[in-house]
Order: C-alpha cells, then sequence, then structure tokens
C-alpha cells in the first residue's frame, strides 16, 4: 500500500470515526467565517450552506451574538470550545445542536483552522423546555398554596420545604434544607412522631395522616397533615412527601357548632318544660270549671290561674318571635320622644305580679320627666321589665331590688341590682348569648328559655345603646347597667306637647262578624265579644262569611288570616268588592305581627291587623275606637 493510500485510509476511517458520534463535521477558516468542509449526517443540506455567509445561514438569528462570543474568545484564547444553540435544520425548522469545535495550530502556534463537529440535540432539548415549563408550574403551585409542603430523604432530612412552610418556621432555605425537625426547633416528641411515621411509611408504602399543634412564626395553630411515600424508578420508597394544612379556624368553628348544637338541643328540652308548665295548671282550673257546681271563689280561682298561666305562655312565645325576628332583622322600631319615667314605670307594672311573687322589696331612684329619650317606649319597657324579671327570679325571697336612673353627660344610665344569687364571673360573658341559662337546673329551680337577656341586648343596641354585667360572684347579687343615648334640651319637645289621650267611649250592641277555621278559636273570641255586649256571628270559612255579610250585616269582621280554601286576604278583598263590605271594620287576626304581613293586609283592604293570640283588652279598644269615631 502506497503512503499516499494509507494516508487515504486512516483519514477516511478518522471521518467515519467522527461522522459516527457526530451528525456533521466541518473545517472553518481560522477567523471563523469561511466554510471550508462540511460532512457527514446532516440535518442540514451540505450544498445550500455557502461557504463565507455560512453563519448567518446556519445559526439561529437569536442565538448569533451568544455564539459570536464563544468564536472570539476561543480564537483569543486559542483553545477548543462549546456551544449549545439554535440553527435552521434543512427541513426549514429550527432545532439545536452541540457544537464543539478544536483549533490545528502550525508551528508557531498560529490557528491554520478549526475543526469541529456538531449534533443534534433537539430532543434532549425539548425535554428539558417542558421539563423546565413543568417546574415552574410545580413551583408556582407550591410557591402560591396556602398548605404547606416539604419532602424528607430517608435520613428524615428536609430536602425540600416551600416558601409557606419556611415562613412558619421563620427560617430561610439555606437554614432549612439538610436538617431534621429536631434540628429545626420541633418540640421533642413531635420531631419523635414523625420519625415514627416516616419509618412506618417507608416500611409500608402507605400514607399517613395526622393532626398536631405547632407553636411557628404564626403563633400556636392545629395543622392537619398528610404523609406519602416517593417511589423511585424501581419502585422502592426513595423519600417522603408531606403537606399540610392550617385547620385552626375550621377547628374553632366545629367548637362552637357543637356549642351551638348542644345549646339549640338544651333549648328544645327546655322549651318544652317551658311550655308544658303553664299547661297543668290550666288544665287543673278546667276540671274545676266542669266539676258539678263550681262556686264563685272557685270559678274566680280558674279564672285567675288561666289568665296567669295564659299570660305566661304568650309572653314565651312572643319573645320568641322576638328574637327570631330580630336576627334576621325584621324588628322596626316605632321611634318618638319618650320620657325614661314612662318606659319605667311601664316595665314596673309588667313586672310587679313577679316582684309581688318572690316578697321583694322594691326601691326605685328615678328623675322626674324631664330624662327623654328617642326610642321605641314599648321595646324599652320590655328591656326593662326582663331585667326586673329576671332580678325577682333569680333572688331568693324577701330579696331587695333597687332600681336606679340617672344622666351622665350625653347618656342616660339605668341599673338594675338584685341581692340574689348572683353570676360567677366566668359565666358573666355568656349572659347575653341566646338560649344560656348559666344557672344549672340542678342548683337553681326556675324557669326560662335563656332568652331574655339576649332580647334585651339586641334591643337595646337596636337604639344604639349598650347593657353590661356586674356580679361579685355566686350569692352575692347581680346588677345590669343599661347605657342609651339621652336627648339633649335642645332636642327635647317644649313642655305640654306630650300627645292628648282620647278618651275612650265604651260602645255597646256592635254587630261584630267572627271567621276561623279553627272553631274553638272562633267560638271563643265570639264569646268574649258577647260579653263586650257585641252582637256575633261565627263562620268558619270564608263562603260561609261571605253569605253572613248580607244576613247578618256585620259592622265588624274579625278575619283569621291562614285558612283552607279562600284565605283572609282574599275574603277582604271579596268583602270590600260588595256594596255592604265597603264600610266595614276589617280585622286581620294573625299569628305574623311582620311588617311585611301589615303590608299585604293594609293593600287587601284592612283596616287593622292584630297578632294572636288577641289581647281582649286591645281588641275591645280597636272595636271602640272605630266606634267613637263613628259616633
Ligand atoms: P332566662 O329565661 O333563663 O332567665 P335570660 O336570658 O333572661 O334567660 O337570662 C340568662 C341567664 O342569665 C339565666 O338563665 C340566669 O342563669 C342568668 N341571669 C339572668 N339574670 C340574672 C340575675 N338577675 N341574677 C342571676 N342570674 C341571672
Amino acid at each position: 500500500m502506497s503512503a499516499e493510500q494509507a494516508l487515504a485510509e486512516s483519514e477516511a476511517r478518522f471521518r467515519a470515526l467522527v461522522t459516527a458520534s457526530a451528525d456533521v463535521v466541518y473545517r472553518v477558516s481560522a477567523d471563523f467565517h469561511e466554510l471550508r468542509q462540511l460532512e457527514g449526517r446532516m440535518f442540514v443540506e451540505a450544498s445550500t450552506v455557502p461557504n463565507r455567509d455560512w453563519f448567518e445561514h446556519y445559526v439561529y438569528p437569536g442565538d448569533r451574538e451568544r455564539v459570536r462570543g464563544a468564536i472570539h474568545e476561543a480564537i483569543g484564547r486559542k483553545v477548543a470550545f462549546d456551544t449549545e444553540h439554535r440553527v435552521f435544520r434543512a427541513d426549514g425548522t429550527v432545532g439545536w445542536v452541540h457544537a464543539r469545535s478544536v483549533p490545528m495550530l502550525d508551528a508557531e502556534g498560529g490557528i491554520l483552522e478549526w475543526i469541529g463537529m456538531a449534533s443534534d440535540i433537539t430532543q434532549r432539548k425539548r425535554a428539558e423546555h417542558e421539563f423546565q415549563d413543568q417546574r415552574r408550574m410545580y413551583e408556582a403551585i407550591l410557591t402560591n398554596t396556602p398548605d404547606l409542603a416539604y419532602v424528607w430523604n430517608l435520613e428524615h432530612r428536609f430536602i425540600y420545604a416551600n416558601e409557606g412552610l419556611l415562613r412558619m418556621w421563620g427560617r430561610t432555605w439555606e437554614e432549612a434544607i439538610g436538617r431534621n425537625c429536631l434540628e429545626l426547633g420541633y418540640e421533642p416528641w413531635h420531631a419523635a412522631m414523625h420519625d415514627r411515621e416516616i419509618d412506618q411509611i417507608v416500611a409500608t408504602r402507605q400514607p399517613v395522616r395526622g393532626e398536631v399543634p405547632f407553636d411557628g412564626a404564626f403563633g400556636r395553630r392545629v395543622y392537619d397533615y398528610l404523609l406519602v411515600p416517593v417511589f423511585g424508578t424501581s419502585g422502592e420508597v426513595e423519600a417522603v412527601a408531606g403537606t399540610t394544612r392550617d385547620v385552626t379556624e375550621r377547628k374553632q368553628l366545629e367548637g362552637s357548632l357543637i356549642d351551638a348544637d348542644r345549646r339549640k338541643d338544651e333549648f328544645l328540652a327546655t322549651l318544652a318544660h317551658e311550655l308544658r308548665n303553664p299547661l297543668a295548671p290550666i288544665r287543673n282550673a278546667v276540671h274545676l270549671l266542669k266539676a258539678g257546681n263550681p262556686t264563685g271563689d272557685s270559678v274566680r280561682m280558674a279564672r285567675e290561674i288561666i289568665d296567669r298561666q295564659v299570660n305566661h305562655m304568650v309572653r314565651l312565645v312572643d319573645d320568641l318571635m322576638d328574637v327570631s325576628r330580630i336576627t334576621v332583622g325584621q324588628v322596626n322600631l316605632r321611634n318618638e320622644r319618650v320620657s325614661l319615667r314612662r318606659v319605667i314605670d311601664d316595665a314596673l307594672e309588667a313586672a310587679a305580679p313577679a316582684i309581688e311573687a318572690g316578697n321583694h322589696r322594691l326601691v326605685v331612684d328615678v328623675p322626674g320627666a324631664s330624662l327623654q329619650l328617642e326610642g321605641d317606649a314599648t321595646r324599652l319597657s320590655q328591656v326593662f321589665q326582663n331585667l326586673l324579671d329576671n332580678a325577682a327570679k333569680y333572688t331568693p325571697p324577701g330579696g331587695t331590688i333597687t332600681l336606679r336612673a340617672e344622666q351622665r353627660g350625653e347618656q342616660i344610665v339605668v341599673s338594675v341590682r338584685d341581692s340574689g344569687i348572683g353570676i360567677a364571673a366566668d359565666a358573666q360573658p355568656r349572659v347575653f348569648e341566646l338560649f344560656t341559662r348559666v344557672h344549672p337546673n340542678d342548683r337553681i329551680k326556675t324557669s326560662g328559655l335563656g332568652i331574655g337577656l339576649s332580647l334585651a341586648k339586641k334591643l337595646v343596641e337596636l337604639h344604639m345603646g349598650d347593657i353590661e354585667v356586674r356580679s361579685e360572684g355566686f350569692g352575692l347579687g347581680s346588677e345590669f347597667i343599661v347605657t342609651l343615648p339621652a336627648m339633649t334640651a335642645a332636642q327635647a319637645p317644649a313642655p305640654g306637647a306630650e300627645p292628648m289621650v282620647t278618651r275612650i267611649r265604651p260602645d255597646t250592641s256592635r254587630r261584630v262578624l267572627v271567621v276561623d277555621d279553627n272553631r274553638d278559636a272562633a267560638e271563643s273570641l265570639g264569646m268574649l265579644l258577647e260579653l263586650e255586649q257585641c252582637k256575633v256571628s261565627v263562620a268558619y270559612d270564608g263562603l260561609r262569611a261571605l253569605e253572613l255579610l248580607e244576613t247578618f250585616k256585620p259592622e265588624v269582621a274579625l278575619l283569621d288570616i291562614g285558612m283552607p280554601g279562600m284565605d283572609g286576604y282574599e275574603l277582604a278583598r271579596r268583602i270590600r268588592a260588595t256594596q255592604r263590605g265597603r264600610d266595614v271594620l276589617l280585622v286581620a287576626l294573625t299569628g305574623w305581627g311582620q311588617a311585611d304581613d301589615k303590608k299585604r293586609a293594609a293593600e287587601a283592604g284592612f283596616d287593622e291587623h292584630l297578632t294572636k293570640p288577641v289581647d281582649p283588652e286591645l281588641l275591645s279598644r280597636v272595636l271602640h275606637r272605630r266606634g267613637s269615631v263613628a259616633a
């Protein structure tokens, strides 16, 4: 073999070797401008690459500057260099290459030319980019989630902790990564618990869930955590990953729900008890009346019992309805200028039976009519009646109840103090909560639904006021202090401007039609009206009522609203549509006295709207008011 042949063969072997490991081999001039040779498995079409402008033809514009920089540096230092950059491929698409160029030096060390090779790394780059995209995505999630996320290696050291966890620890990544729980300040029992859990997950390959309190940068909070195995490619547990959620608020909410549920159950039990209590005496009184020949005394006694007990029940139900209305914001105050004296007198009158029953001494110290405020007199009296009733109820017989009022600056301050059983300090914050009874039944035998004070508080707040409780403790009496905004002298009305009370002139022999599908209710109301000297006719449905309108010719019609078939509204409209019905005084009787119901009643043509059970005195006033106007 000639030397020339041997050289050619060696060159061919060399080229084969290079092209086997690269896609392209090339030779370029020392200054890199001229492409002298280009060969190999082509992802560029060699014939299309020009010799001089090869760089622009081949290298992707966005990468040219960087690659030129590398070339210049390599030329200056006469060393081999690598670049990864984008190129235009033969099919016009953009791909990635890894190019390595080696300088060939002459005897003086000058660069003769560069020899290089390039491989297509588009696939690898694509995978890398996908990986980086995914990583960015996961990072976005892990950084922004409110949960804490972390990974332990099998030495129980943290190899990852997300932003949230670092914040909770109050540490930087550098301070935390590579440490275990104990080194990060976990209490020993807590660290030991996680150590056990990690070992368990490695052994069982199953997740572990738990709940734990922890004192971190945000104070002591309760955390719910889930630890899961991270499997390696061959299926063995390689690490343990965890996510932890702050459940403090949820726990508190759960606690208060459980508490509310318990109170509701207690309330229902108490309610049943409270409603049943008055029924026994009523039933006894009815028996008394049914007895062969009731004497005048026993009739009077029975009447008083029924009256008292019914009043008690009505109050219970009224309170209940008031609370629910206030809770849903349906109570409208009828505000007017009122004198505190009047409000308190009304309350004292209403609470008198309870105070007398307890044989209590009552001390009242309220300035004259000069103390004025703006408010709903009935509602304000209700507040003080509640406080007085409680004082009477929670004071053993023969105690002292003191009611004092005074003006302090722009406030009116009313205190109701008793010498009774008092309220323990820890129970005081709860007394204004709905359905709260702070004295267990077995210690104090009293009635009550735990509504009164909650109602009083809400009513006082509706008047822009405040109520608080004071007691030195159990057995040491209680004091409730109500503060309300006073009216200044300028706002107060001139003397003598109090509205005149119209004298009611009793009217006899009114013709009254009573309509109610509840026969007992209709009949008993009819009897009551007869006692008032009215002429009464009773109907149990709307159609009969319309007949009676023509035959009986009532002046007044009392209509129940909720009736099957034709309801009270419809009946009122029909009555109003007749010739005779135009001037009849129409009174609606409903279980609901809400503003909406009153509006509906007025729209249907009613003149008056009364809530059941009707207070006979109020009814009598309504009947006679029209009477005196008409007379
Ligand atoms: P109740 O219908 O049970 O009286 P309240 O809301 O009026 O409901 O009162 C709530 C609880 O506060 C009562 O059950 C009682 O334990 C306590 N309480 C209220 N007033 C007094 C008082 N004057 N003295 C002692 N305890 C009181």
